[in-house]
């Protein structure tokens, strides 16, 4: 029988997650701020609807993919908002990338509503939620992550369980800081050969069979015009934006200082990144970072 499934946040990363649901059979009612965003999701086989709190209502689960804490935060504990609206026994999956306070701040708040609720962020970006290839980093119960798994296999090929409420963030962010420092090393890396007269793909093929191999080389090439579908390629549209790694870095410092944790490559990946916002940059890919090392290509 299909689940009926409220998903909130048809963005970059929610629209495709979404839409995987619908292929596998499921009743997926989407919800976003962005009108264009929502009828893209209808003309592709969702549900939509005017009235968010009824759909949630009358869910079995509710999943969001929103861009940071605030929006969640908002989203579940305002007064309209989700646990407000969703009946008790609904599985709340949110799969945003926020920080662990926030998320154990909602997940308790559901607890008491005597809804299960699971931190779920992924990774592997727009063409992971595209294929269906997300990793889950999953911080809740194991009995609401056995609940979420036949929905979380649909939209991933790798799922996690992190520990307890918040551990899913925790992980995730220990993960994008890394990915942070190695889109900047990766750009760097390719900066120097082109300067010194070597042609980019030569340079990234080379480390990508090499020790320097990682998965910016691989799958998400930062100099426009090596690797074909990547931001690059495309002017740095679609993605994952410039500011949301910012907000990512920022959670990492947050968690390095309340930890007492020394992160001095993800403190100077954050300036970066903070300096090639400022400049403009921010809903840009991240991989324009590139751009940042050398003149616009
Ligand atoms: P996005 O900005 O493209 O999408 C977020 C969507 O949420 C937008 O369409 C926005 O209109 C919508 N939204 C905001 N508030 C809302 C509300 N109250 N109700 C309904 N819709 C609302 O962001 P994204 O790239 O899809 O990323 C979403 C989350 O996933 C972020 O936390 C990001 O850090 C994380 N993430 C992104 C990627 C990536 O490659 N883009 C990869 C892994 C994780």
């Amino acid at each position: 029988m299909a689940t009926n499934i409220v998903f909130i946040g048809l963005g970059n990363m929610g629209l495709p997650m979404a839409q995987n649901l619908v292929r596998a059979g499921h009743a997926v009612t989407g919800f976003d701020l962005v009108a264009a965003s929502v009828r893209q999701f209808a003309d592709g086989g969702g549900l939509v609807s005017d009235d968010q709190a009824a759909a949630i209502g009358q869910a079995d689960i509710v999943i969001t993919m929103l861009p940071a804490s605030r929006h969640v935060l908002g989203a579940y504990l305002g007064d309209a908002g989700i646990l407000a609206q969703a009946r008790p026994g609904t599985l709340l999956i949110d799969c945003s990338t926020i920080s662990t306070e926030a998320a154990r701040q909602v997940g308790r708040a559901a607890q008491e509503q005597g809804m299960p609720m699971l931190d779920a962020p992924v990774s592997g970006g727009t063409a992971g939620a595209t294929n269906g290839t997300l990793t889950f980093m999953v911080g809740g119960e194991a009995s609401a992550l056995a609940a979420a798994r036949p929905y979380l296999d649909v939209m991933g090929k790798a799922i996690f369980h992190a520990g307890g409420s918040g551990c899913g963030q925790t992980v995730k962010i220990c993960n994008n800081m890394l990915l942070g420092i190695l889109m900047i090393g990766t750009s760097e890396a390719i900066r120097l050969g082109v300067a010194n007269g070597l042609d980019p793909k030569v340079v990234s093929d080379v480390m990508a069979k090499s020790s320097g191999r990682n998965w910016t080389l691989d799958v998400y090439n930062p100099c426009p015009g090596v690797a074909e579908n990547v931001p690059a390629s495309r002017g740095y549209t679609g993605g994952f934006g410039v500011d949301l790694m910012l907000k990512d870095l920022g959670l990492a410092m947050e968690s390095a200082l309340a930890s007492g944790a020394s992160v001095p490559l993800g403190a100077l990946s954050r300036n970066l990144y903070s300096l090639h916002s400022k400049a403009g940059s921010g809903a840009l890919d991240f991989s324009s970072i590139y751009q940042l090392l050398g003149d616009k290509a």
